[in-house]
């Protein structure tokens, strides 16, 4: 099967601890043929630079993630456009108003500005959102935003934005949320996503699947292995009511349209 992973953080050493041989041979087995990695703090640009340089299965991907405004230096903004310039995608970007240490006010100014990198240079962008969907979808329909559209990673708005925000270009991306059936919002949005705005993520070594459909285990149990991707799409294509052949090839396009075009 040829498997994309739509959003993980490879890089983080919980995972990388497993060795970097035995991770590429079990993710080689399972028919992983790209993942977007993304970093979330300037030190970790790097680490995913360094990463893609070395793995033909890494799509790099840079931003300041919301829970680690905090920590950014005065120069991060120039120092994310000289790591796009290498050619990769925005993210992992966002809004929380559940546990970011950085106030919401500080947070829309830098997220807005990494929504206008991303649409000034066309860029695949990874969106992280937490209790902030209002105030989202307004800066959605203020734009600029990215001409190919935008991934709501682990989507987890309601059923009903589904539509609205799919209009204003929005592809949804679901993890491991979709393996526990009292996800019950979760998973009443996933099936409202139109097929072709669908992508499927581990969000790794984040979001561990429910302890029966944990496939692949890392040194750390608590974390997850982004093999465990394969847990993910048997989940859709049972959620969904499609054969997995229907959904890994439906995936497969979505995912080359949105990132690699
Ligand atoms: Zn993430």
């Amino acid at each position: 099967m040829r498997l994309f992973d739509a959003h993980n953080h490879f890089h983080y050493p919980i995972i990388q601890e497993a060795g970097l041989p035995e991770l590429l041979q079990t993710l080689e087995e399972i028919g992983l043929r790209k993942a977007v990695v993304n970093g979330t703090t300037e030190e970790d640009w790097t680490k995913v630079h360094d990463l893609a340089e070395e793995i033909d299965w890494v799509l790099p991907s840079y931003g300041v993630h919301p829970w680690n405004i905090h920590e950014t230096s005065p120069q991060w903004e120039s120092t994310l456009i000289r790591h796009i310039e290498e050619g990769c995608g925005i993210g992992e970007i966002g809004l929380d108003r559940g546990r970011a240490e950085a106030s919401f006010d500080r947070q829309v100014p830098i997220f807005r500005r990494q929504l206008e990198i991303a649409a000034d240079q066309n860029l695949p962008t990874s969106i992280h959102c937490v209790k902030a969907w209002g105030p989202l979808l307004e800066i959605f329909q203020e734009g600029p935003l990215p001409e190919r559209g935008f991934m709501l990673h682990s989507y987890s708005g309601s059923a009903e934005m589904v539509d609205q925000l799919a209009s204003l270009g929005a592809y949804f991306s679901f993890g491991a949320t979709i393996l526990y059936s009292d996800k019950t919002r979760a998973l009443e949005a996933f099936t409202k996503v139109p097929p072709d705005r669908l992508l499927l993520e581990t969000d790794a070594p984040n979001l561990l699947p429910p302890d029966n459909r944990i496939a692949y285990r890392l040194p750390k149990e608590s974390a997850n292995h982004p093999a465990n991707i394969t847990s993910v799409y048997q989940s859709a294509a049972e959620r969904l009511g499609k054969p997995l052949e229907d959904v890994v090839s439906q995936i497969e396009e979505n995912f080359e349209r949105f990132f690699l075009k």
